[in-house]
């Protein structure tokens, strides 16, 4: 093989050189995650196709989730619209095919840019906030798709509806919002055995027959996946710990 001391050629890749958690290492642990999905899927003789990846880009600066979009990821989940707002819009000129989740508690003086920046709000969990996301829908001309969070484990400090009061609510956004109210997403409490939780937000998904289930996260995606999720929310494990 011929080389040329001293020359590189004006081709050759510009090699990652941002670190140890550079945008090389966050398309390899996307590969990664997307490997244990299949394999997670294929367990329960599901397809990997069922399964949504959001990539929870919150705190992560744009070099990273530009490289996610170069390798072809479009779902990244924000918890702040504020954060949501300085980042995606610009992503968005480039790439208008990317798919922003807003998955963050919605104060509803928040709605209005919520429902323009988002594709999917997945935090709706209060009459409020339905009557908020409705008038700001009537506004911008646009309505997300909706998801109702549920606290699954009636966590004082967690958001979401309370389960006793889950099933009321969500039959009142499904008249209130028809086809648009797409699913339900929780956040199991920390140190629990998160399958019962899962198995629980599956069946009330059934039961009102919405085709979204919005659960698992980068240490629990595998057991949701098992459990019925359709949207895995994973974040460190692609970009690395949050500081
Ligand atoms: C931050 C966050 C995630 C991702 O958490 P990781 O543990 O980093 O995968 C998922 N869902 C919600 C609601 C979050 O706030």
């Amino acid at each position: 093989m011929q080389s040329s001391p001293g020359t590189v050629p004006a081709t050759e890749p510009v090699p990652d050189t941002a670190g140890s958690d550079g945008a090389a290492n966050v398309r390899g642990r996307l590969a990664e995650i997307r490997t244990r999905i299949s394999e997670a899927a294929s367990a329960v003789g599901r397809s990997p196709d069922s399964i949504t990846l959001v990539a929870v880009s919150k705190t992560v600066g744009r070099p990273k989730v530009e490289a996610m979009l170069v390798g072809g990821h479009r779902h990244f989940g924000e918890n702040r619209v504020q954060e949501a707002a300085s980042k995606f819009p610009e992503l968005r000129a480039r790439h208008p095919d990317v798919v922003l989740h807003l998955i963050g508690s919605l104060q509803t003086n928040k709605a209005r840019d919520a429902v323009r920046l988002a594709d999917v709000i997945e935090s709706l969990d209060r009459p409020k906030l339905a009557n908020a996301i409705e008038q700001a829908a009537g506004q911008e001309g646009r309505l997300p798709q909706l998801l109702v969070q549920v606290n699954i484990g009636d966590e004082p400090q967690k958001s979401g509806v309370l389960r006793a009061e889950a099933d009321a609510f969500i039959e009142g956004c499904m008249r209130r919002f028809g086809s648009a109210l797409a699913g339900v997403m929780c956040v199991p409490p920390a140190d629990a055995d998160p399958a019962p939780h899962f198995m629980w937000l599956r069946d009330c998904a059934r039961r009102h027959g919405l085709r979204v289930i919005s659960m698992g996260m980068s240490h629990d995606f595998e057991v949701a996946i098992r459990c019925g999720a359709t949207e895995v929310r994973v974040g460190s494990a692609i970009f690395g710990a949050r500081s």
